[in-house]
């Protein structure tokens, strides 16, 4: 790994928030007062006014699954698609249903993109031995919360040029997070997203709900950068009837993007049944966001 060398680096003392010190010496690409635009294709970009809205399932089942997804999203005016086929779960038993597509699911995204050239799609890479391959699929390369500070993938990522997601790690400090994000940049790659995805925390008020949306993390992010700081509502909660509220927070806190699962039958959704929205409930949330971003003077896209 490449090592930077910079003036008056100060270690004496670290703290868990980000200090004066830490963005004169250890934050200089992420904490540069300059406004971002980062453009995924055509029209699609985000920026202060554009708040995108990615939505789709949490994994590509199937061939099937992608068909309906994409219909629904494209009549919805959804630009940007969550094409998900390699999955980095919690547990490492699976069974035959819950099982990543990996890169057969690929080859189906591939097939589907030609009926629909002016979508792009969001997937994780997990490992670097399939960043060529995804590089070939996706517009924008997600790096999963759980790879937040896995360094030598966020170089090799970085590398490619292509936008990236960097969740965050759901125990990282703002500091850890723009500390990973620094890495990206330093490549020379600066079509970065940043997304909050939830916490730990002591509670979160319902036994299902694994993590706690940060919307502080939001306002404090856009605070010391100007790259788009995204929110992921349905991951923090787990919790599908909570997604709609989560996300209109987001958006009057000041979110530049949103990550929104939906399924044609959540029940039924092969991983995390009880976060995806139906097709129906995730229309009255896009109505709703719209209303927040227009009194916010933004635009939903
Ligand atoms: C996801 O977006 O599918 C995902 C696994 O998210 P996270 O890394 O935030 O858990
Ligand atoms: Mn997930």
């Amino acid at each position: 790994m490449k090592k930077t060398f910079v003036k008056n680096l100060n270690n004496k003392f670290p703290s868990k928030d980000i200090t004066i010190d830490d963005i004169k010496t250890k934050l200089l690409k992420i904490c540069k007062k300059k406004t971002r635009r980062v453009l995924i294709k055509n029209n699609i970009y985000f920026d202060k006014k554009n708040i995108p809205i990615i939505a789709g399932p949490n994994g590509i089942e199937s061939p099937e699954l992608l068909e309906k997804i994409f219909e629904f999203l494209t009549k919805c005016n959804i630009k940007l698609i969550r094409c998900h086929t390699f999955k980095p779960l919690t547990f490492p038993y699976r069974s035959k249903d819950y099982c990543d597509t990996g890169l057969e699911g690929l080859t189906w995204i591939d097939d589907i993109k030609k009926r629909f050239n002016d979508v792009a799609v969001v997937a994780e890479i997990t490992e670097i031995k399939y960043l060529d391959r995804l590089c070939q699929t996706a517009d924008i390369l997600q790096i999963g919360s759980r790879n937040m500070q896995n360094l030598e993938l966020l170089v090799e990522v970085a590398k490619t040029k292509k936008p990236i997601i960097l969740k965050r790690h759901f125990g990282a400090s703002l500091r850890d997070w723009f500390g990973a994000a620094e890495h990206i940049l330093l490549e020379g790659n600066e079509n970065l997203i940043l997304c909050e995805r939830g916490v730990v925390t002591p509670h979160t008020h319902r036994v299902t709900s694994r993590f706690m949306l940060d919307v502080q993390a939001i306002v404090a992010a856009n605070e010391l950068t100007y790259f788009p700081v995204i929110s992921d509502p349905s991951h923090a909660s787990f919790w599908a009837p909570w997604v709609e509220k989560l996300a209109l927070s987001s958006v009057a806190a000041g979110c530049d993007g949103l990550i929104i699962e939906t399924h044609p039958n959540p029940k039924k959704s092969i991983v995390d049944p009880l976060q995806p929205l139906s097709f129906s409930q995730f229309r009255q949330l896009v109505k709703k966001v719209k209303k927040i971003a227009k009194a916010i003077d933004r635009k939903i896209i």
